[in-house]
């Protein structure tokens, strides 16, 4: 396959922390399962500060009036998901069905908007700018092992879809789109961010704000 944009995640520097996420079903004997959707799992190897977590800018004030504006600017690029290279059939099939959905989300759901608002940056922009591409052959005996469904590398706007992603509902894998961009906006997870939210947390926040 392909996969050599100035995105890569070979490229990207070592120290860049990485977001594997994972769509998990979790223990139905577990409390905290009814907030489990999505399961992402922070590969990292080094802790250098970096992104800014929900409870940073809680204080934000919502740029509403602000998003609607910008909104209808990227009307024409929220048509279609950005891809890279060629995508398996059913990823592609999945991504095409999910992205819509994703985007009439974060459009009918202030709440969804502002969680990139308190990121500083817009959703819609977000959404229009990540770049889709399939992981390669060896992310996909690594990183994609074990329910990743996607891997993204914070505040890049590149993310790999696992094979796994294509067997995702519609509804699951609009959410995955959302977390990632997330991701691309600047949201860490604990462990990796000791002051993050979990990636279950971030699963519930987005479901929440979301409208999911
Ligand atoms: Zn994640």
């Amino acid at each position: 396959m392909k996969q050599t944009t100035r995105y890569d995640v070979q490229e990207i520097r070592p120290r860049s922390p990485y977001a594997a996420c994972q769509f998990a079903r979790a223990a139905a004997s577990t409390p905290r399962c009814t907030f489990a959707l999505i399961l992402c799992v922070l590969i990292v190897t080094v802790a250098p500060a970096f992104g800014r977590d929900r409870e940073s800018t809680d204080g934000a004030v919502s740029t509403q009036p602000k998003n609607n504006a910008i909104e209808a600017g990227f009307d024409e690029a929220l048509d279609v998901p950005r891809i890279s290279g060629a995508l398996y059939p059913r990823i592609h099939n999945k991504l095409q069905q999910a992205y819509p959905v994703a985007v009439d989300h974060l459009r009918n759901n202030p709440k969804c908007r502002d969680l990139f608002a308190e990121l500083g940056t817009n959703g819609f922009k977000k959404l229009s700018t990540t770049l889709y591409s399939q992981s390669t052959v060896t992310m996909e005996r690594s990183f994609c092992r074990g329910g990743v469904t996607a891997i993204t590398v914070i505040e890049s706007p590149s993310v790999r879809l696992c094979k796994r992603f294509a067997s995702l509902g519609t509804v699951q894998a609009a959410t995955l789109l959302i977390h990632e961009a997330l991701h691309f906006a600047g949201m860490s997870e604990w462990p990796r961010d000791p002051q993050g939210l979990n990636p279950r947390e971030i699963d519930a926040l987005v479901k929440k704000s979301c409208g999911f």
